[in-house]
């Protein structure tokens, strides 16, 4: 799926379809609401009489609603405003982790309902699947007579294919080829869509921004149990011809490095996950099939940054090893795809003022030009919840987006 540009586009003519239109006159709604249906006609390049039909129809259907009358001033009817209308639609969110899944409800435009739940994942996939409908029912049963659930979004950290909706791999749930997308909505009796959940983040990134010299090119990376990361190119999320396409977690630092969750040695992820910077700090080789200390059990990677903080220089030196980390694999990243900008996710963001001069001094080391190693890097923090509004973008989007047909 395209995300629309909304600078970027032109009418649809008598060859292209009508639902193209209606995608691109709510997207321009999202992004510049409240928009009167004259401005509209001008973000569209068309006459007033072709909006006001578009409009019209959009209204029936409960998609947009008119709102408070603006300061027109002079004489005149003043106009009214036009309005996503969030209010009667949501969505459900999902982001499966090889450690817990969370879920929340949010509005169509993306903004939580209530607060996140989650529960211990279990990784065999019949009963991951029969705990998620018994809490997606219990959401659904909570708002039934407020609005209505428009689907479901699940994030997984592996790759998938989008249109089938399986899991074609995913190494830290030790999952391959299989269907995750429909046993789960003959449960709950909703539209799922599964996506990979680096590339959900990067979907999420470019619909949320408003800042549109930012949205064709950039690079989404999510760290936590393993490494996700979601590529954007010329407003497009790069998938390649197997489904795999910047799968950057599994590219080597070094052959010769610790052992990955996908069999291989020295991935990136071997080296920057928080497992990964967990056992630097406890000495421990990450692959070690002896049960780890109670102390290491329950360890988490907010303890490690408290420790860091709280003068434990040890903690600090774990962190900082995966500073420059996660330099060297940024530097891969801007050395193939060249984003306009990173996007960094996950909890080691809460350590980002103690960690980023290690990985900007990395990618000083190897991007291939001094404009490129000062490629901007921005943090979206943990509180932000970037899997779960990927996830909730993945229902609320296509209704959006539109091929650009330019
Ligand atoms: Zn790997």
């Amino acid at each position: 799926m395209r995300k629309i540009d909304p600078k970027r586009f032109k009418i649809a003519k008598r060859h292209t379809s009508r639902e193209i239109n209606r995608q691109i006159a709510l997207t321009l709604i999202r992004t510049h609401q409240p928009v009167s249906r004259a401005d509209l006609a001008r973000l569209m390049g068309t006459r007033r009489g072709v909006v006001s039909i578009l409009v019209n129809e959009l209204l029936a259907e409960g998609l947009i609603f008119e709102g408070a009358t603006g300061e027109g001033g002079g004489r005149g009817r003043k106009p009214t405003f036009l309005y996503i209308d969030s209010r009667e639609r949501y969505v459900i969110a999902v982001d499966v982790r090889a450690t817990r899944t969370y879920l929340m409800a949010t509005d169509l435009l993306g903004k939580p309902l209530v607060g996140v739940t989650s529960f211990a994942t279990n990784r065999t996939l019949a009963v991951l699947i029969s705990n998620l409908a018994q809490k997606i029912r219990a959401i659904v049963a909570d708002h039934q007579t407020v609005a209505t659930c428009q689907g479901v979004g699940v994030v997984v950290p592996g790759m998938t294919d989008p249109k089938s909706g399986r899991v074609l791999h995913a190494p830290t749930l030790g999952w391959r080829n299989v269907n995750l997308k429909d046993p789960l909505a003959a449960a709950i009796e909703l539209p799922v869509h599964v996506e990979n959940s680096g590339r959900a983040c990067a979907l999420a990134q470019v619909w949320a921004t408003r800042d549109h010299a930012h949205i064709g090119d950039l690079a989404f990376v999510s760290v936590s149990d393993g490494v996700g990361v979601g590529i954007v190119v010329n407003g497009e999320i790069l998938r390649g011809q197997h489904n795999i396409a910047g799968e950057f977690g599994h590219v080597p630092l070094s052959i010769d490095g610790p052992r990955c969750s996908c069999g291989a040695t020295g991935c990136w992820e071997a080296y920057v996950s928080n497992l990964a910077t967990l056992s630097r700090y406890f000495g421990r080789n990450p692959n070690e099939q002896k049960p780890m200390s109670a102390e290491m059990a329950t360890f988490t990677i907010e303890d490690l940054i408290s420790r860091a903080r709280n003068g434990d220089g040890k903690a600090l030196a774990a962190l900082q090893s995966t500073g420059r980390y996660l330099g060297l694999g940024l530097a891969s990243i801007i050395n193939a795809v060249d984003p306009g900008r990173l996007y960094i996710g996950g909890e080691i963001t809460a350590a980002w003022d103690l960690i980023e001069s290690s990985v900007k001094a990395a990618l000083a080391e190897r991007a291939l030009t001094d404009l490129a190693a000062r490629t901007e890097i921005r943090t979206v923090s943990v509180e932000e919840h970037p899997r779960l509004r990927g996830a909730a973008a993945l229902v609320a989007a296509p209704a959006f987006a539109a091929p650009m047909v330019a």
